[in-house]
């Protein structure tokens, strides 16, 4: 299996990258791309052999086009454009793609026009233009491939045994009944409501159970996080948005559960560590050993869920009230809330204003269904402007 990796100097690519080591005689690395961190970028290239090389950064496309980092046989691509080059590259069977930010929305695209299988880790792709990027699946016949541990656990929930061919269909949600995606409850789930509007960015970065980016990390204190997966998993499953359901589970080792019409439900277990997921769809619909130990029963286990508060997570509340809105809002709720993150990581914002901030960039634009990509980013730039203007009133 050949694989392109965007993302690669991120958490999500050093997790991949482990993958990619464990089962090195299945798993081969023809592209990666980054940012514009060329030295990392340089390691990984020697490490793995990999023939071609994205820089997204181009000054740092110009650098390393102009130096020795780089084996003399790495071919380089520079910019949004060179990332789009790599995403369709022929020798290509699968192209993960973790960039941060909007910025993996058209190589996505272009993996998919090109039939290749599409592992999607970047959650703005579906939620900014989860109608596009379905569209265009279904016409190519290409395969997308959840990475991100929620909705990799209802894809394996929903296909218990999966295809020998990885071109038959996608994923059967027939007699379901609800999706229901599990999350930790972030830093302060424990914490009373009332202190929330003293917390720091420092104990927002401390995440209970997963190590991550610190945009996810505070994504997971506001839940914001968990409201743009229950809008991936709408589009990714095809659901209506009452079908769509958050629980905490602050053990997180209930990835997330599909329930079925008849009450069954079907769970997928195992430790918060995202090699598992991201292995899981680059040997799809093969399985291997893992990179860290599994589960063990042998030892006590506890598994707990309530429901999510909302006072204490207001995000998700927006959440929801974009996903019921579809159009344009689950992009202007996303836009909002980066910007807000944003805020709050260089001291402009408390952390309870983030709710604020995106509660009133939803309120200033109308919501449309959009009917091209470009619409989809206008709408991106437009709510990102609104967004910092708010911020700079607060
Ligand atoms: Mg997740």
């Amino acid at each position: 299996m050949n694989i392109v990796l965007l993302g690669a100097t991120g958490s999500i690519g050093e997790s991949t990258l482990k993958v990619i080591r464990k089962h090195r005689d299945r798993l081969n690395l023809v592209g990666i791309a980054a940012n514009q961190n060329i030295e990392k970028l340089a390691q990984i290239a020697y490490e793995f052999g990999v023939p071609h090389v994205g820089i997204f950064d181009e000054s740092a496309y110009a650098t390393a086009k102009a130096g020795t980092a780089f084996p003399v046989t790495t071919q380089l691509h520079c910019g949004l454009a060179g990332l789009e080059e790599l995403a369709a590259l022929p020798a290509a069977d699968t192209t993960l793609v973790a960039v941060v930010g909007t910025h993996g929305l058209l190589p996505a695209l272009r993996a998919i026009e090109a039939g290749k299988t599409l592992a999607v880790a970047s959650k703005e792709i579906l939620v900014l233009a989860g109608k596009f990027i379905m569209q265009a699946a279904q016409k190519s016949g290409s395969l997308i491939l959840p990475v991100d541990s929620e909705h990799n656990a209802i894809f394996q929930c929903l296909n218990p045994n999966p295809p020998s061919e990885r071109s038959d269909s996608q994923r059967s949600t027939q007699h379901v009944d609800k999706l229901i995606l599990t999350a930790s409850g972030g830093s302060f789930r424990d914490l009373p409501v009332e202190q929330l509007k003293h917390v720091t960015l420092e104990q927002a970065l401390q995440h209970p159970n997963w190590d991550m980016g610190p945009k996810v990390t505070i994504d997971a204190a506001t839940m914001a996080n968990k409201g743009l997966e229950m809008i991936e998993a709408r589009w990714l499953f095809g659901m209506r948005a009452e079908q769509v359901q958050a629980v905490i589970h602050p053990q997180s080792i209930v990835h997330s559960m599909v329930q079925y019409v008849d009450g069954s439900v079907l769970a997928q277990l195992c430790p918060p560590d995202m090699t598992f997921a991201i292995q899981h769809c680059l040997l799809y619909p093969d399985r291997g050993a893992g990179v860290v130990a599994p589960l063990d029963f042998s030892q006590a286990m506890q598994l707990d869920f309530h429901a999510p508060d909302l006072q204490r997570y207001p995000c998700l509340a927006l959440a929801r009230q974009a996903m019921e809105a579809c159009g344009v809002a689950n992009g202007i709720f996303n836009a909002a809330n980066e910007v807000a993150v944003e805020a709050f990581v260089s001291g402009k914002l408390k952390f309870v204003e983030i709710a604020a901030i995106i509660e009133k960039t939803l309120d200033s634009i109308e919501n449309v269904e959009p009917s091209s990509l470009d619409e989809v980013l206008h709408y991106d730039q437009l709510a990102r402007q609104n967004a910092a203007n708010f911020v700079q009133k607060i």
